[in-house]
C-alpha cells in the first residue's frame, strides 16, 4: 500500500516538473496595432494575464514563410534557406514556391532546426496544426503529429484538433504544438489594413483565441498551458498607381525575375550585370536596387547562395514588376501588402503571452521574432542549436523564472 502512494507520487512529481503545454498560435499579417482597435476583448484577456509586447519585429523580407521559418528556427532567411515565398536554385534548377505542395515537403530546402525537432531531440512530443516547414517530407524533421496545409479547413477544426491531441494518453501527448490562421492577411491584402472588412478579421481570430481558452478550460488545462501569440508580418495601405514598371527602365535587357512584387530577385543575362545595374541604378525612385554584395548588413538577407545577382526593394507602399505583373496586380486591385522592410512599424506585427511560464500584467518594447526560439528552449529548459540568430539574453525577461 505505501510503495502504491509513493509510486503515486514519484509519478505526479515526474508530471508536474515538465514544463508546461505551449502552444505557439499563429495569426498571420496581424499587425502591431490592431488590438487597440477595441476588437480584441480575448487578446486583452491574455495580455492582462500576461505578456505583452509594443510590436514583434519581423526579418526581411517581411513574407509568410520567411518569417515563420524564423521564428520556428532562430535564424535569418539567409541562413534558413527559405529566403523568399518563392525562389529559384540555380545549382538544382528547382524553383521553391509556397503553393508547390511538392517543393514545401522537400527538407532539402530547409537549412535550420525548426523548434519542433529541437524538442523531440529533447523527448518533447511536439504537434503542429499548420504551420511553414511542418509537413516536410523527413519524419524526424517534422512534429510527430502534423496536418497538410488546407487554407479553407474551417478555424474552429484547427483549435479541436489541437484539443484532440491534448486529450492523448500522457505518454502520447505533445507538449508543444502550433496552430496558423490566415484572416488577417487574406483580409488586409484583399480589402486593407484600414477596412472594416479588415476589422471584421481581427474580430474573427480574437473569437478564436477565446475559443481556444474556452476548450483548454474544458479540459482543465487552461492553467498548465502557455499561449503566445504571434504574427510573420503587418500590412500597409498600397494603391494600384503607385507601381514601377521595371520592363520600362530596362527596354531590351532580358532578365530572369523572382517575386515581382515588394522585392524582386533579379538574374540579368551572362555578361550583362553591370549595364542592368546601371539602367536600375540611374532610375532609383520609389525602390532600392543592390549588387548582391552590396546589400546592407541590416537586411540580413543576402549572404545565402541561393540569390540573384540583383535585389531590388520597394518603397513601403510601391511595388514593382514587368507590365504583365502590373496588369495583374491592377486586376487584383489589391489595397495591403507586405514585404517591405523590417524597421518599417507597418509590418511588425503582434505578441501577447499568457501561462504558467509568463511574467503577469507585463508590458514591454518590441521583441525580435528571431528570439522566439531560444525563448521556447527556455520554457523548456533544453539547449539553443548552436548557429542559430536570436539570443535568448533579449527575450528572457519576460518569463517569471527571470
Ligand atoms: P503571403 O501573404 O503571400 O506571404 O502568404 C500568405 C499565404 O501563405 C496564406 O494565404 C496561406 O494560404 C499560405 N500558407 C500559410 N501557411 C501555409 C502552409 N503551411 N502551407 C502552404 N501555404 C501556406
Ligand atoms: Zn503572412
Amino acid at each position: 500500500m505505501t510503495k502504491i502512494f509513493y509510486f503515486l507520487l514519484l509519478s505526479q512529481a515526474i508530471i508536474f516538473s515538465q514544463a508546461p503545454y505551449t502552444i505557439l498560435i499563429s495569426f498571420d499579417g496581424f499587425r502591431h496595432d490592431y488590438m487597440n482597435r477595441g476588437l480584441t476583448p480575448n487578446l486583452q484577456k491574455v495580455a492582462d494575464n500576461g505578456v505583452k509586447a509594443l510590436s514583434l519585429m519581423p526579418v526581411y523580407p517581411t513574407k509568410t514563410f520567411p518569417n515563420h521559418t524564423s521564428i520556428i528556427t532562430g535564424m535569418y532567411p539567409e541562413n534558413h534557406g527559405i529566403i523568399a515565398n518563392t525562389f529559384y536554385d540555380p545549382v538544382t534548377n528547382k524553383t521553391y514556391k509556397i503553393s508547390d505542395s511538392i517543393q514545401v515537403r522537400e527538407s532539402r530546402w530547409y537549412k535550420g532546426e525548426a523548434f519542433w525537432e529541437t524538442a523531440q531531440r529533447n523527448g518533447i512530443i511536439a504537434a503542429s496544426f499548420f504551420w511553414p516547414g511542418s509537413e516536410v517530407n523527413l519524419e524526424y524533421r517534422r512534429p510527430r503529429y502534423f496536418k497538410d496545409y488546407d487554407h479553407y479547413l474551417p478555424y474552429k477544426l484547427r483549435v479541436d484538433g489541437l484539443i484532440e491531441w491534448l486529450k492523448l494518453p500522457q505518454k502520447d501527448r505533445p507538449r508543444f504544438l502550433t496552430v496558423y490562421f490566415d484572416a488577417t492577411d487574406t483580409y488586409g491584402q484583399n480589402f486593407g489594413p484600414n477596412s472594416d472588412s479588415l476589422n471584421y478579421a481581427v474580430n474573427l481570430l480574437d473569437g478564436m483565441a477565446g475559443y481556444l481558452m474556452d476548450k483548454l478550460a474544458e479540459i482543465n488545462l487552461i492553467d498548465s498551458t502557455n499561449l503566445i501569440f504571434v504574427t510573420d508580418h503587418g500590412m500597409t495601405e498600397i494603391s494600384s498607381d503607385k507601381y514601377v514598371n521595371i520592363e520600362e527602365i530596362l527596354g531590351d535587357e532580358k532578365v530572369a525575375y523572382w517575386n515581382w512584387s515588394t522585392f524582386c530577385l533579379i538574374q540579368p543575362e551572362k555578361g550583362r550585370l553591370d549595364e542592368v545595374y546601371n539602367k536600375l541604378k540611374s532610375n532609383e525612385k520609389h525602390y532600392k536596387v543592390y549588387k548582391k554584395s552590396e546589400v546592407p548588413d541590416f537586411y540580413h538577407f543576402s549572404s545565402s547562395p541561393l540569390f540573384s545577382d540583383l535585389i531590388l526593394f520597394t518603397d513601403l507602399g510601391w511595388e514593382a514588376g514587368d507590365t504583365k505583373a502590373q496588369k495583374r496586380f491592377q486586376e487584383w486591385n489589391a489595397k495591403g501588402n507586405h514585404g517591405y522592410e523590417n524597421g518599417e512599424l507597418d509590418m511588425h506585427g503582434l505578441f501577447v503571452a499568457m501561462g504558467p511560464s509568463f511574467r503577469k500584467n507585463y508590458k514591454t518594447g518590441t521583441l525580435r521574432n528571431i528570439d522566439i526560439y531560444p525563448l521556447l528552449c527556455e520554457i523548456f529548459d533544453i539547449p539553443v542549436r548552436n548557429g542559430i540568430d536570436g539570443k535568448g539574453e533579449r527575450i528572457r525577461f519576460i518569463l517569471n523564472k527571470y
